[in-house]
Parts: structure tokens; sequence; C-alpha cells
């Protein structure tokens, strides 16, 4: 069965920690892609400023450009109203219906993702491919997965990814203070953000 990776993001913007994350996640659990969905209005973030969904999706664009294992949708932008995961997935289940869905993501949306809109089908509909990062412990996560088996019936995968204390607001941070960021996205990223003004 095809396994496809689902990776949700505000993506504001995409750096080195979300690539890593999902690389990792094509590898080690064997995924045949990934689908990285820039959210238009994410749930928890309703009240703040970003860049457009447009520079958020070309940005996401240049990446998937360079590295084949990568696509981009532009489902949740292209939707009206807040970019509920649920209905994400639903969407792409029914465009997908013969694969196995797996939805990446890090530590700190797993560890609230009980409290997510329709966290019932969320979390007996589809698998979970978790990363880490510095400041979260994997025991902490582990405890988490376990609570979430018992209560949803739900697989989640722990994986091992390089943990990078990479953050897009440490970088928007470091571009409006006018300091490098060479370390933490890709060249490409950079050059879009320099070319249009981005983040100042
Ligand atoms: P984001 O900040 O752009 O991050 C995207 C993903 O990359 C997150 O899972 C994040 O993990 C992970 N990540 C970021 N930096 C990382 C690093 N250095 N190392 C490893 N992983 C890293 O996106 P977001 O705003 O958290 O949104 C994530 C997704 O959750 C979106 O699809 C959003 O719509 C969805 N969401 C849905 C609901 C809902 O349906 N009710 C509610 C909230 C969020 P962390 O989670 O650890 O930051």
């Amino acid at each position: 069965m095809k396994k496809i990776g689902i990776m949700g993001g505000t993506f504001d913007p995409v750096h080195l920690g979300h690539i890593t994350l999902a690389e990792a996640a094509y590898t080690e659990a064997g995924l045949d892609e990934v689908i990285m969905i820039p959210a238009r209005i994410q749930p928890f973030k309703q009240d703040r400023k970003t860049a457009s969904g447009e520079d958020r999706f070309r940005m996401l664009a240049l990446l998937a450009g360079m590295d084949d294992k990568i696509t981009v949708s532009r489902y949740e932008l292209d939707n009206d109203g807040v970019s509920y995961t649920y209905l994400t997935l639903r969407e792409m289940q029914r465009r997908n219906q013969e694969a196995k869905l797996f939805f990446i993501c890090g530590a700190d949306s797993f560890l609230k993702i009980d409290t997510w809109m329709n966290a019932d089908e969320l979390l007996h509909d589809y698998s979970y491919i978790i990363g880490s990062r510095p400041g979260y412990l994997d025991t902490e996560l582990a405890d988490h997965m376990k609570m979430i088996h018992s209560r949803y019936g739900t697989e989640s995968i722990l994986i091992n990814n390089e943990k990078l204390d990479i953050s897009s607001t440490e970088i928007r941070r470091r571009l409006a203070g006018g300091m490098p960021v060479n370390e933490l996205i890709p060249p490409p990223v950079e050059r879009y953000i320099r070319e249009h003004e981005l983040y100042r």
C-alpha cells in the first residue's frame, strides 16, 4: 500500500528544521512521498499576522523543486476559512483512496493534538509520525503516544530526527534585526525572502 506523509504547517518561513523532519519521516517510515501543506489560517494562530499564503507557498515550492520526495499542496490556501487538519486529511484521503496517510508533526503539535477540532476522527482515521527537537523529552512523547493509543487506537511512530534548535520565530527575529540566517534556511528561500523584502 502506498504510504503518504502529510506535513501541515504555517511555514512562515520554511526552514531546515521542517526539512529535516520531512526527510527523516520519509526515510524512517518508508514513505512514498511527502506532501507539505501551508495553512491558510492555522487554527491556533488565527490572530497572528503572517507572510501571505502565496509567499509561504512559493518558498515551499522552491524547496520542493530541489527535493523530489516533496510536493506542495495549495489545498488549504485555496479553501476559505480556518484550515482544520481533519478537513485536509479527509480531502487527501479522498484524492488517494488506496494510500495510508501519516500526518507528520513535531512534538508540540502532537502533545496537543487531542485538543484539535474533531480529534476523534483525526486520531481514529490516520497515523502519525512525530519528530522531536531540543526542549522535548522522548519519554514525555512516548507517554503521550501510549495515552493516545489506548484512548483512540492511534498508530504513531517516534522518529529519530536530528534535533535542530531552529524556529520560524527566531528566523523572523534575525531577519528583522539584519542578522544572518544562511545556516537556517535553504539558499533559494533566503533569496526569495530578500528579493520580496519579507520579515523586515
Ligand atoms: P509550523 O510552526 O510551521 O511547523 C510545522 C511543523 O514542523 C510542526 O509540526 C512543528 O513542530 C515542526 N517543526 C518546526 N520546527 C521544527 C524543528 N526545529 N524540528 C522539528 N520539527 C519542527 O506549523 P504549525 O503552525 O505548528 O502548524 C502545524 C500543523 O498543525 C498545521 O497543519 C496546522 O494547521 C495544524 N494544526 C491544526 C489544528 C486543528 O486542526 N485544530 C490546531 C493546531 C495546528 P511543533 O509542533 O513541535 O512546533
